[in-house]
Parts: structure tokens; sequence; C-alpha cells
């Protein structure tokens, strides 16, 4: 069932563009803006004129940087994320908040940002991460009930605010089928449904809202689909195959042009495989495909036939790392990909995704050094890159020269290769990432730190009080020395013990102080790394992070950590846990070198922390934590893909922990709770003891954990700190009673669900009493 072109003319697709630009501005002007809008110190049209300000900014820059082409700025700014914003369009909000919709059923901004933060004991939508990337968005609520209707149409006026300022732009709006993908099923909805099955209702409101676009003059919109390049969905790939036809077909055929704008459905993350057939059966005028993560579609002679007339939009610009471009081998896909399709498809030039994954700019990076920054290209390079593609090596030569100069430089540079980093990942053997028999490991460990059943713990860290983060900046700034900074932080370790013993922990921290943060502060002490300045990336909503540069091969020059977990042992009488961050975490929130496999990186990374865990073993440190809340964020979003990541993953925190002897208890922290398809790995990782997020989902996972056969201490988190609410004694008896019935008392430890660093002190103080009452009561029952 192919479609033909009706004659009404396309515009053309732009030669070049981005699949999105950063929203949080190049001062996090909107994460200041929305917070002291949250903290009431700015008023609605405030926030309003910062937002409207930053939408300017972007399109004044992105036009100054050579996108003038109708449609080829994009025009996708959102207060908080694009999944809630699509939610709040198509009134797709859950029952609990109903109050807030106003009488046409819009919400108002407190309103938004009331279902994405939660209120009271009303509970705000989950967050969860957006495909493989670390930004977060919020997870629909659908059911039966949900009524879909366009509500309201931010994302049109910010159309009709560009036109008004003579810019033509390309409004981005996340597609039908991954919105529902996306979603899970509402309170009310019955056992077994699929938000999916809602997509005929929800096609209707997308109608409204292109036909709203069309008559505000918008020439192309783009719905983005990453969900399509994934196929680990409860539904089969047969349903999402049948799910694109329907949607697509119904948005571009049923609803006939001039009536909406040319559509662009663009699949960024991973390959696109056979739903690039899917789309190109339907009447879409363009379709972006990632070539960077992902391999080319497959185009047979019904594909060509088609999708003459129309555009691939070819993603050959890395849109989620930070590299510069080999022009070279980018400008050689895409004319693979031209010849592929032939002279009747046109082939655009895109980054392989939205900018939002990398900062702004590296002229903002006075600090970085000079002959890295070279490297590098953030967003606003990447537009510099794009352009240069579609232009070509003969129209744009000197882009070309200057990146075959940058890939010679960064090949040669000291510090990329370095020979004694070879050696010791070329000599590992297979002991090398192995440990003694986890029971001779028991009795070795019981016999040095003889805890009582049901031990208790921390995750790591304590809560970073204004004090510490004004020591920092003090220091940062030259006001006091070192001595006095770490003098500082030891007296916040000693003040933390002390607290500790209070209250009755058994295995205590020295709650991490000393870190700004728990990637960054590592890759400031390991060879082969660099931090930025102003380098932030949205992580969800007004929450940012700044990754850090992985850029040569990585050593450890100096012990890390061992001052401090000593110094917290020097202390007290009772164990002291030393704390580390994983190979696979830190590189999951850095970017990380290109130039060779991620699980080569891995291994440098674990050898050092190896080291590491060596030394904290010599100052006496009984245990030892290598938290790897990101393990499951890399995971591949094909299936076929899996099980190669969870290999070099698994391997490398093994090959960071093995070394320990048996009597070290090594932990690791894991911080969520969606283990189906990871548990195996989980075990595989041979840790000692593993701390799971749990409080939220009431324990849910646990059944699942023993069933599976998982032999070793395990501590689902009794509370969940996100919030700062406290639990009572009561409900965490009522969770351990519950944990101890699947788990069992020899293996149960009791902890928080993660770290306590966001909290105030008055809460976590309290949530810890209650933690160790409860834990006193359900041990006087065994
Ligand atoms: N040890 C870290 C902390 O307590 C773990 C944080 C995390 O899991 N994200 O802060
Ligand atoms: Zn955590």
């Amino acid at each position: 069932m192919s479609y033909q072109q009706p004659s009404t003319s396309v515009p053309t697709f732009p030669a070049a563009t981005v699949l999105g630009y950063p929203r949080i501005g190049p001062r996090r002007e909107l994460k200041r803006a929305v917070e002291s809008f949250w903290a009431g110190r700015a008023t609605v049209p405030e926030l309003g004129a910062v937002a409207r300000e930053l939408r300017t900014g972007t399109r004044t820059r992105l036009a100054g940087l050579g996108l003038g082409e109708d449609a080829s700025i994009p025009s996708d700014f959102t207060f908080y994320d694009q999944v809630l914003s699509v939610a709040a369009h198509v009134g797709a909000i859950p029952d609990r908040f109903a109050d807030l919709r106003g009488p046409g059923g819009a919400l108002d901004l407190p309103g938004l940002f009331t279902v994405a933060r939660g209120e009271g004991d009303r509970a705000p939508l989950e967050m969860t991460k957006w495909f493989d990337s670390n930004y977060h968005y919020l997870v629909p609520e659908i059911g039966p009930e949900t009524e879909f209707r366009l509500v309201e149409t931010p994302s049109v006026k910010a159309f009709a605010e560009g036109l008004s300022d003579g810019v033509v732009t390309r409004p981005v709006i996340v597609g039908p089928v991954t919105f529902l993908l996306l979603s899970k099923p509402s309170a009310s909805a019955p056992e077994g449904f699929s938000p999916l099955s809602r997509l005929d209702d929800l096609l209707a409101a997308y109608t409204d809202w292109l036909r709203a676009f069309a008559e505000a003059g918008a020439t192309w919109v783009q719905l983005d689909e990453p969900a399509l390049v994934s196929d680990a969905w409860a539904e089969t790939p047969a349903q999402v195959s049948d799910a694109v036809g329907r949607a697509y077909r119904a948005l571009s055929v049923d609803l006939a042009r001039p009536e909406r704008p040319a559509l662009f459905v663009a699949a960024p993350y991973a390959t696109i495989g056979e739903r690039f057939a899917d789309l190109a059966q339907t009447g879409v005028e363009a379709i972006g495909v990632d070539l960077v993560r992902g391999q080319a579609p497959a185009i047979d002679g019904a594909v060509r036939a088609a999708l003459a007339g129309r555009t691939i939009v070819a993603g050959v610009v890395d849109g989620h790392n930070v590299w510069r471009t080999d022009l070279d081998a980018a400008a050689a896909k895409l004319d693979r990909l031209r010849e592929a399709v032939g002279p009747e498809v046109n082939v655009a030039v895109s980054t392989s995704t939205s900018l939002i994954h990398v900062p702004h700019t590296t002229a903002d990076e006075p600090d970085l050094e000079e002959r890295l920054r070279s490297w590098l290209a953030f967003a606003d390079e990447k537009v510099g890159e794009v352009l240069a593609l579609a232009a070509g090596p003969g129209a744009a030569p000197e882009a070309f020269t200057r990146s075959r100069e940058v890939a010679a430089d960064r090949a040669a540079a000291p510090g990329v290769v370095v020979p004694s980093v070879r050696d010791r990942t070329a000599a590992l053997t297979d002991a090398d990432f192995h440990r003694g028999d986890y029971d001779t490991r028991v009795a070795a460990q019981d016999a040095v730190l003889d805890l009582p059943p049901l031990p208790t713990t921390t995750i790591g860290s304590f809560p970073q009080t204004s004090e510490l983060r004004v020591a920092r900046a003090s220091l940062r700034k030259g006001e006091i020395t070192i001595d006095a900074y770490e003098e500082a932080m030891r007296a916040e370790i000693a003040r933390v013990i002390s607290l500790q013993e209070d209250l009755g922990l058994d295995v205590l921290v020295h709650g991490e102080p000393e870190r700004n943060d728990m990637v960054q502060y590592f890759a400031e002490n390991l060879d082969g790394f660099a931090v930025t300045q102003n380098g932030w990336v949205q992580s969800y909503g007004s929450r940012c992070t700044r990754p850090s540069i992985l850029w040569g091969d990585v050593s450890r020059p100096a012990p890390i950590t061992v001052g401090w977990s000593t110094y917290a042992a020097s202390r007290t009488d009772r164990p002291v846990k030393g704390m580390l961050t994983g190979p696979v975490t830190i590189l999951a929130w850095s970017f990380v070198r290109d130039d060779q496999p991620l699980a080569d990186t891995a291994n440098q990374v674990a050898l050092a922390l190896r080291d590491e865990i060596a030394d904290l073993e010599t100052a006496g440190i009984p245990v030892v934590q290598v938290d790897e809340p990101a393990l499951r964020e890399l995971l591949p979003l094909r299936r076929a893909d899996q099980q190669a990541y969870l290999d070099w993953s698994v391997a490398s925190f093994r090959l960071a922990t093995a070394g320990a002897a048996d009597a070290t208890q090594i932990h690791t922290h894991l911080c969520y709770s969606e283990f189906g398809e990871v548990i195996g790995a989980i075990d595989g990782l041979d840790a000692d003891v593993t701390s799971i997020e749990a409080a939220r989902s009431k324990m849910e996972i646990l059944p699942d954990i023993s069933g599976s056969g998982f032999a070793r201490g395990i501590g689902p988190g009794v509370y969940d700190i996100h919030s700062p609410r406290v639990p009572s004694t009561a409900e965490i008896t009522d969770l351990l009673t519950a944990a101890l019935a699947s788990v069992g008392e020899r293996k149960l430890w009791v902890n928080p669900d993660c770290g306590l660093k966001t909290r105030g002190y008055p809460e976590t103080v309290s949530s810890l009493e209650h933690l160790v009452a409860a834990t006193r009561t359900v041990r006087e029952r065994l």
C-alpha cells in the first residue's frame, strides 16, 4: 500500500539543520528563573519574559551561525520537559490533578510545575531516563479514562513568536507513538492495559495540533519518534510497526496538505531498522535517521520508489557527544546514502540527536586547555559542522582541512595513548576478573566485621550543606587555602561520624562532603579527564549536570579517597565503608573519547579504581562500596546489542573489585528499581552486598530478586530520599517485614534508597532514627 505524493507542492526541507538545541540557556538562565519562580521570588510574567528572551536568543544565535533557511531552526522550547509538554497540550493529565485544570482543560504554568514536582501527598508524574541518555522525562499516565483533546498550544505560540521576529522555525514535538510507548497505565486502568491502545484517540488531538501549526504558518513540523529505534517494549515489533503505519497515515494522508505542515519524523539514538520502511509507506515528507549510533536503513526498490520526492535527514554529526566530527567520514556516509536512494530522494544533513545533550559552546570555556578545546564541538560548533557537510568539501574546503588537522593532532597528542596504561590492560588475564568463592568471603568478612543481623548503613553522602558549598567556592576563588578547606572537610567528617554513632548505625560512611559530584570528583583526580566551567546539560526539569570529558588514557596519579576514609575511620571503632564511583557510571556521566571501544576505556578506569581499593585495604578500611547507579542507563536500545554491553560493563566492575581480599566486603549501589532485564548482570557483579532503590515500588522487586537465585547481601532501600517526607517507624517496619519474608535475615541489609546529599539535616536525622528503630523492632522478632 504505497502512498502517492499529492500535487500540492511540498516546501523544500532545509539542506542543513539540527534536531534540537539546548533549552536551559548558556548560563543556565532558565534554571535560575524557574527556581526563583518556585521560591516565590519571581512572577509568572517575569518567568515568561526570561523564557521569551531565551527563545529569541536561540533563534538569533542559530541564524547568526548560518541556519538561515526556512524551517532549519528548531523551535523546541519547554519549561520543564518535552514529554510533559505533549501531555499538557493534549490534556493527558492524571485525575489527581484535575482541579488544576482551567475551564478549557488547560494547565497554567504553576499547574504544570505541580504535575512535574508533586505537592503534599499528591505524587508527581514518575521520572525516568530518556532512551540511553542522562536526560529524564516525566512518564505520562494513560488509561481508558484519559480524554485526549488539544487543550493548549504553547508550541504554536512559540512558532508564531518566531514568525513575528521574522524567523520561520520548525516546531519540534514528541510523536504520538513514542508518547504512548513511554507512558504507563494510569492508576485506574485495568490489569494488562496498554497505553498504545489509545493511539487513535490521541491521533485526533495531534490532527488538531498539526492544523493549528498550519494555520499559524508552519511549513515543517518535526515529530520525534525515538521509540522506533528500540525493540525493548512490552509491545511486539509487529504491534509497533502497525502503530507507526496507522499513526503516520492518519497524520499525513487522512489529514491532507495544506491543512497540515510537511511532516518530518525523526528517529534518533540508534538504528531505525525496519521502522524506516514503515514510515516510507506513509505520506510523511521527511524521515530522520541516526547515522552516528545507528546504521543506515536498508533501501530496496519498493522503499526507493515510495520515497521519491521526499527527504532523508541524515544525522551524521553526533548530538550526544562533544568531539569534532570527522567530516570526511561523515561526507562518505552521506555519499553512500545518496547513492543508495538515488537522485529522486533528497538527502539533508543534521545532527544525530537533539543537541540538548551537549553544552552550548566551546568558546565559553576559558580554562580548557587550548589543544583539547580544538578537538571539541559543542552545540554551536556542531551547527558549523552540519553546514559544512551540507556545502560539501568543494564549497567548504577549510572546514574539511581543519577537521583532518584536528584528527591528526588528537591521535598524536601526549596522554591520548599512554604506553604504560596500554601494557597493563593488554596483560590482563581471566583471573583478574574473579574473586574468591563467596562462602569463603562471607566467613572472612564475618570474622572482621562482626555485624548484627539486618545491618544498617547509608548509601554514602550526607546532606551537602551550604557551608560545604561555600567552602568549595572559596577554595576555587583562592579566598581560603587548601589546608583550611581540608580542615573544614575533616570537621564535617568528624561531625557526620559522631552523628552516625549517635543514631546507632552499624556500617558508617564519611559522608562525601569533599565531592561536588560523584563522577566529576574522580575525573578531577584521574589523568585522562578534563572538566568544564560552563558545560552544563539538562538532566531533568531545572537540574543540570556538568559531564567531565574523558579524552585520554586513564590512570591514577595518587590515591584519591584514602585520606578521607582513613580520617573517618580514626574517629570511630565501627567499620567505615570506603566510597568509590564505578567504571560504568564514570563513563555514562562523562563525555567519553570516541576513538576506542567503551570496553577498553572502562577497563582503564577499572584498573585505577582497583588500585584505590588496594590502598583503602592497606589503610585498614574493611568495606568498600563501588556505586554503579548508571549500569542500566547505557543498556542498548536494541535487544540484540544488550548482551555485549552487559558483558563488558559487568567485566569492568569485576576488574575494579576482584583484587580485593576475601575479608574486604565489596558493596555496590544501583539507583533504580527496574531490574527485569539486568538481574543476571547484577548477580554477575559478584558484589557481597547490593543496595537498590525499592521504597517507591513498595519492595515489589524483592520476589523477582530472590526468585532469580540472587544469593548475596541485598539492601532494598526502605525510604525514598527524593522527597523531604519523613517515613514513620511503623512504615519502615512493614517494609522490612516484607523484605525479610523474601530475602531472609542472613542477607538483608537496611539502608535508604540512595545518597542523602540533596536532603536537609532535620529530615535526614528523623528518617534515620526511624530506620534504626524499625530495624531494632524487626531484629527483636527474629
Ligand atoms: N554514594 C553516592 C551518594 O550517596 C551514590 C549516589 C547515587 O547513587 N547516585 O551520593
Ligand atoms: Zn542511588
